[in-house]
């Protein structure tokens, strides 16, 4: 009986929580991701052509089992590297909300996008590959993602906010998506194509309930389907609250290339800082 009253209380400090927005911590500094440049882009290309001509040669035995057991051990190092290379976005600057995720409800994550400056094809087009970003996020996060159409969103560059254009209200457990110009945004411009980040944490449980990533409309139509398929799934990282990585083969590098594999630390990372569903705000 007493623990259904507490139960009970804790259930009404989180609906007078829900009610005021000044409840909720802000994140107002987006992380910006670069643009690959061609000498980033043509570097692995190469490397690996390398590889494969070493590889025909044959050594001696000897040598062999040598270099097998080193190129082991680097391997081993390296994967093991490359699987601790994550952090949380909020690390630096709020490090009260450091380990912040998403919950993992059944209940879907929606998501809206404006698409101004795209004509309807490449709207299709570019929802379409938003589409298969999230979709490599879910296996991996376990979080649920559902398309909530197309939307007109105001953008406050400064604040880094993005908000119904018609007033309505903000959606809870929603990302708000936009392709923006290059002159909207005091943020983007030369190398930086995009930017992520949650809007809003409950700081008791540390879930991040809002997110928002904006992309250069520029740069998304003169990139391939690969390199936008990259730079989406790396700004929403950010918006799951992944820092940059270090390691290439981690999608949270911030250099957008043509990679689509999430890495072993985008794996992990994302992971670490879910949190489960019906915690108390
Ligand atoms: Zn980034």
């Amino acid at each position: 009986m007493s623990q259904m009253t507490a139960a009970a209380s804790t259930k009404r400090r989180i609906a007078v929580a829900v009610s005021g927005i000044a409840a909720l911590a802000l994140l107002a500094s987006p992380l910006p991701t670069a643009a690959a440049s061609a000498a980033t882009q043509s570097a692995p290309m190469a490397a690996k052509s390398h590889t494969a001509k070493t590889v025909t040669k044959a050594p001696s035995k000897a040598t062999t089992k040598v270099a097998t057991k080193a190129t082991a051990a680097r391997t081993q190092a390296a994967a093991a590297v490359a699987a601790a290379d994550y952090s949380s976005i909020f690390a630096s600057q709020q490090p009260a909300l450091t380990n912040s995720g998403w919950a993992t409800c059944a209940a879907a994550i929606t998501w809206t996008v404006d698409t101004s400056g795209l004509s309807a094809d490449e709207a299709a087009t570019q929802i379409a590959n938003l589409t298969w970003a999230f979709d490599q996020w879910t296996p991996a996060s376990g979080l649920a993602f559902q398309f909530g159409g197309t939307e007109n969103l105001a953008y406050d560059d400064a604040a880094f906010s993005l908000k119904p254009a018609n007033g309505s209200a903000i959606q809870s457990r929603h990302i708000y998506l936009a392709f923006i110009a290059d002159g909207d945004s005091a943020r983007l411009g030369g190398g930086t194509v995009g930017l992520g980040s949650p809007s809003q944490v409950w700081p008791t449980s540390k879930e991040i309930i809002t997110g928002a990533a904006v992309f250069r409309t520029d740069h998304v139509k003169q990139a391939n389907a690969r390199e936008d398929k990259s730079l989406y799934m790396h700004e929403l990282g950010h918006v799951l609250g992944l820092a940059h990585a270090s390691e290439t083969s981690n999608i949270m590098y911030p250099v957008v290339s043509d990679h689509t594999d999430l890495g072993t630390g985008d794996v992990n990372g994302v992971r670490s800082m879910n949190k489960p569903c019906n915690q108390a705000g």
